[in-house]
């Protein structure tokens, strides 16, 4: 089936559902949940009747993704620490990469033709991370009387970050390049569900007990993706 404003939607029956619903993901795809029997026409006429609230949604979903792009970057902005990084590529068998000196990193691969050359970014930023961000995790802990289990740094494309209930944290790689006022939000966000394994009231109580702007930085948050550079994701 195809969407009548173009964008790419599918639709899942579901046993237990008895409504028409939908939904729009992060990156604008559409799903149209039915129940059981559901004629096609009427599956058709549901989305017709919500095309407008699709759009706008689809619209708005596209940039809680982060764009992909193939340019090997010269220089490498990591905002969550005020740093700009230059980057310097050299022709090698072996890929990988080394960092001289602070601000001044040297990819070695191949040729850049090949995916050598993302994937030593891609190391490069994940040590940045688990040597960073991970130690600013447990220092907010440490300043908010918090506890976690432990922490992990993942290379996500639609979460900054997500807390399990046996206490480990999950970090997005991709929020070193987040200005820090939104990074010290998000470790405050997920340590806050230590406590409060939900979104309800009572958890923006706490989040807002430790960080009054939670509101603009969790707006700024979703924005963020835009922030992330092409080659983090291809
Ligand atoms: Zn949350």
């Amino acid at each position: 089936m195809s969407a009548p404003t173009g964008s790419e939607w599918t639709v899942k029956v579901a046993a237990r559902s008895r409504r028409i619903s939908l939904r729009v993901y992060p990156g604008g795809r559409v799903t149209v949940t039915v129940p059981p029997g559901t004629p096609p026409l009427t599956v058709e006429r549901f989305v017709s009747k919500h095309r407008a609230w699709i759009d706008t949604q689809v619209a708005q979903m596209k940039l809680r993704v982060a764009p992909t792009s193939d340019v090997a970057p010269k220089t490498i902005a990591l905002t969550c620490f005020n740093e700009s990084w230059a980057v310097s590529y050299q022709s090698d068998k072996r890929a990988g990469w080394d960092s001289p000196q602070p601000g001044h990193l040297t990819v070695f691969a191949d040729s850049l033709a090949a995916p050598q050359w993302r994937d030593a970014l891609r190391a490069w930023l994940l040590s940045q991370a688990q040597q960073r961000l991970a130690p600013w995790l447990a220092a907010v802990a440490n300043e908010r009387g918090f506890h976690y289990q432990r922490a992990q740094i993942r290379r996500q494309r639609t979460r900054w970050g997500s807390c399990s209930k046996s206490g480990t944290i999950s970090l997005n790689v991709c929020l070193l390049f987040q200005p820090p006022a939104v990074v010290r939000y998000l470790l405050i966000h997920e340590l806050a569900h230590t406590v409060q394994m939900n979104h309800s009231a009572r958890f923006w109580q706490l989040v807002e007990s430790h960080e009054p702007q939670w509101r603009e930085l969790d707006k700024l948050l979703l924005k963020g993706w835009q922030n992330v550079p092409g080659w983090v994701y291809v």
